[in-house]
C-alpha cells in the first residue's frame, strides 16, 4: 500500500484486512482505491465504495499491531471507519413494533452500543428492552391490569402471567441471562451476550406467534 507519511515520502505498510462493508450505504463491497496517510503507529486509508450509487468516500483507521510472532506479516490491524457504519437495523415484524415500539427502539440503541464497542452496557439495553417486550405484551393481553403489571418486578410477570409456555420459557432464561448484565456476579459464565439477543429473539418470536394464532381465532370464531 501506498503510504503519504506527512510528506511526500512513501512508504508500504501491511494490514491485516481492508474494510468488507462500506460505511454509508451498508453494502458488502470490495474497495477499489486506497492511499495511506500514517503518523503515531495510527494508519488511515481513504477507501472508494465501489457501488455506483454510493461512490463515496470513507476512512479506515488501522492501529499498529504488537508483533507476538516476529513471522506474522501484517503489522496495521483494521480498528473502525469513519464515518462509522451503521448498525444493519435489525427488522422487526409490524406486530412487534405496534405492540411495543419502545422494547424495539431499547433494542436498536442497545445494538448500537454493541456495534460500538460498548460491551459494558449494551447488556444492560438489551436486558430494559425484553422488560418493555413482556410488559408491553402483558398489558395488550390485560389492559386493566396496567398499572399493576407496570410495578410488578419481571421475573414475577414472567411466572404468574405469561400462560404459553414457549413465550414464558424463552423470556424466562431470557431474563436469567439479562440479569447477569447487570450484576457484579455472572451466574451464567458459560452464556454470552450473543445468548441473551438469541433469547429475546425466541421470546419476540412466539409473542408474534401467539398474537397472529389469537388473532385469527377471534376472527373465526
Ligand atoms: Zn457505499
Amino acid at each position: 500500500m501506498d503510504l503519504d507519511t506527512g510528506s511526500q515520502n512513501y512508504q508500504f505498510a501491511q494490514v491485516n484486512r481492508f474494510p468488507d462493508m462500506c460505511p454509508h450505504c451498508n453494502t458488502g463491497i470490495d474497495v477499489i482505491d486506497r492511499q495511506g496517510y500514517l503518523k503515531t503507529g495510527i494508519l488511515q486509508v481513504v477507501f472508494f465504495c465501489p457501488i455506483n450509487s454510493c461512490s463515496k468516500i470513507f476512512i479506515a483507521i488501522y492501529h499498529k499491531m504488537i508483533v507476538k510472532n516476529p513471522l506474522d506479516p501484517f503489522q496495521y490491524s483494521l480498528h473502525g471507519t469513519q464515518p462509522r457504519r451503521q448498525p444493519s437495523g435489525q427488522s422487526f415484524d409490524e406486530i412487534i413494533t405496534k405492540l411495543s415500539p419502545e422494547f424495539v427502539s431499547i433494542y436498536k440503541q442497545s445494538a448500537r452500543a454493541e456495534e460500538y464497542g460498548l460491551n459494558q452496557v449494551c447488556g444492560i439495553g438489551y436486558r430494559k428492552s425484553l422488560e418493555f417486550l413482556i410488559k408491553d405484551y402483558l398489558v395488550s393481553k390485560n389492559p386493566e391490569r396496567r398499572e399493576e403489571i407496570l410495578k410488578k418486578p419481571l421475573g414475577q410477570c414472567i411466572k404468574d402471567d405469561i400462560s404459553d409456555t414457549r413465550i414464558k420459557n424463552m423470556a424466562k432464561l431470557a431474563t436469567w441471562l439479562g440479569n447477569d448484565e447487570t450484576h457484579y456476579i455472572r451466574k451464567h459464565e458459560d452464556m454470552n451476550i450473543d445468548d441473551l439477543k438469541k433469547l429475546i429473539e425466541a421470546t419476540r418470536y412466539w409473542i408474534s406467534m401467539e398474537s397472529t394464532t389469537s388473532d385469527y381465532e377471534d376472527r373465526l370464531t
